[in-house]
């Protein structure tokens, strides 16, 4: 796609206003909530960061104009996930996992639903929050396997039956942000996956209902200790029948599998990738021109560590462009979209591991302590390849189903 003056001025004008808000915002979250000693109290801690995120019309810039937010597309929402990644990556995942929350109503609910549900996500005042339910105890790589009628539990576990006028929902859920809201008891709205009806085949039963908070029948059951986005929470819970009218169904039942796989979106994890790994650079690279480490030059003078620094930096400007090129596509609906989706994700999220071991490397021992980021960097960065459809599961997979597809064109990517 040929990017227009009026997008890049845009998209120029959001990086300067994110960039800034990274610096003077979120660069103080850790101050606050490293102290704090559990999960729950370091993201209630975070509220005030996310109030301001919500204000300065961060939130607006993830609902579509269409539909009566600021969003023009992913290639503008990319530019707002780097920026705000590399100021504070738990911060930053609030927001865009209130986004993917909002994924599936916005690209499959009808005119009503919009109505109905995204009145507080378009204000620019209080701390809304929504969550996309989908993963469950026992794993949900396999969402798309159909019951072979052995009685063993396969697919998705998580059922919606219907009563009267309503579907009744059941099941167990965990990993999913937002899932408690700030005080427990949900998020304003949860996008629960689920199977309806009884037909084996997950293509015809998997459905998404829409929740509103607060949700009577949750119970959170156990607060996961993540290794990294330590003031991210991310809760083990259990939906007991959780009542709602049968026009929260979003589309019809056995859209499912349809609506998660165009809800995570795997250009947004490149973008993410990219923030973490340029935080990441900026603390290496200074450390490299000012430190001598008792020797007679600056650190950068060695040429081993200038070779590892211009290696890394090659390795951020590919993940950028890839990310660029995929959101791209997606904005101009190319049939090399899904493909460069992919790409973007699983080679954003590992050299985003991979970077980050490598500048722990340039700094040496004092990198491996919190007293600097980076050990905390590489912490979050792990998240990249396992979360958002792990890359050996659920992405790679879906690379291998089209390359393995009659019908695939390689050279669909090109652009002309
Ligand atoms: C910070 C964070 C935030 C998250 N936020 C959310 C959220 O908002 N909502 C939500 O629903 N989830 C969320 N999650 C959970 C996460 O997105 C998913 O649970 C995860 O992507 C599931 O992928 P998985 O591949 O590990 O699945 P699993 O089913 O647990 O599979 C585990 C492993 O088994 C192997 N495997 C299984 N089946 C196959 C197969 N058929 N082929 C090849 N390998 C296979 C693979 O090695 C795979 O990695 C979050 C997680 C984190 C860490």
């Amino acid at each position: 796609m040929t990017v227009t003056e009026p997008v890049r001025t845009e998209q120029k004008t959001l990086r300067a206003q994110a960039r800034e808000f990274a610096g003077d915002v979120l660069a103080h979250v850790r101050d606050v909530t490293d102290p704090l000693p559990t999960p729950t109290e370091r993201y209630r801690a975070t509220r005030p960061f996310y109030r301001q995120m919500v204000e300065a019309g961060f939130l607006r810039r993830l609902v579509p104009q269409a539909l009566g937010g600021d969003g023009t597309g992913a290639s503008t929402t990319a530019v707002l996930a780097e920026e705000l990644v590399a100021g504070d990556p738990s911060v930053a995942l609030h927001l865009f996992s209130t986004g993917l929350g909002l994924t599936p109503l916005l690209r499959a609910g009808s005119a009503a639903q919009h109505r109905q549900f995204l009145a507080p996500f378009l204000a620019t005042t209080g701390t809304p929050l929504a969550s996309l339910a989908l993963s469950e105890p026992g794993g949900t790589a396999n969402l798309d396997q159909p019951d072979p009628g052995t009685g063993l539990e396969v697919g998705l576990r998580t059922t919606a039956r219907r009563d009267g006028g309503d579907w009744v929902i059941d099941g167990e859920k965990h990993w999913v942000s937002h899932a408690t809201g700030w005080d427990g008891d949900g998020p304003d709205l949860m996008t629960v996956v689920c199977r309806a009806g009884a037909d084996p085949d997950p293509r015809r039963s998997t459905a998404v209902l829409l929740v509103p908070g607060p949700i009577g029948g949750l119970t959170v059951t156990e607060i996961l200790e993540p290794l990294g986005h330590r003031a991210h929470l991310l809760p083990r819970f259990s939906l007991a029948d959780v009542r709602v009218p049968s026009s929260h169904l979003l589309g019809e039942v056995g859209d499912g599998l349809g609506i998660v796989a165009t809800s995570f979106g795997g250009a947004l994890i490149g973008a993410c990738s990219a923030g973490v790994m340029r935080a990441a650079f900026d603390v290496a690279l200074q450390f490299a021109r000012t430190d001598r480490r008792g020797g007679l030059v600056p650190v950068v003078e060695h040429q081993g560590v200038g070779f590892q620094l211009a290696d890394v930096k090659t390795r951020i400007e590919a993940v950028r462009s890839l990310t660029r090129a995929a959101c791209a596509a997606v904005d101009s609906g190319s049939p090399g979209a899904e493909e460069l989706s992919v790409h973007a994700k699983i080679f954003g999220s590992e050299a985003a591991v991979q970077t980050l071991v490598e500048l722990m490397r340039v700094v040496g021992v004092d990198s491996y302590g919190h007293h600097l980021p980076l050990a905390g960097l590489l912490q979050d960065a792990l998240a990249y390849p396992l979360f958002s459809g792990g890359n050996t599961g659920f992405r790679r997979r879906r690379l291998h189903a089209l390359l393995a597809d009659p019908s695939y064109d390689p050279w669909s990517t090109v652009e002309d």
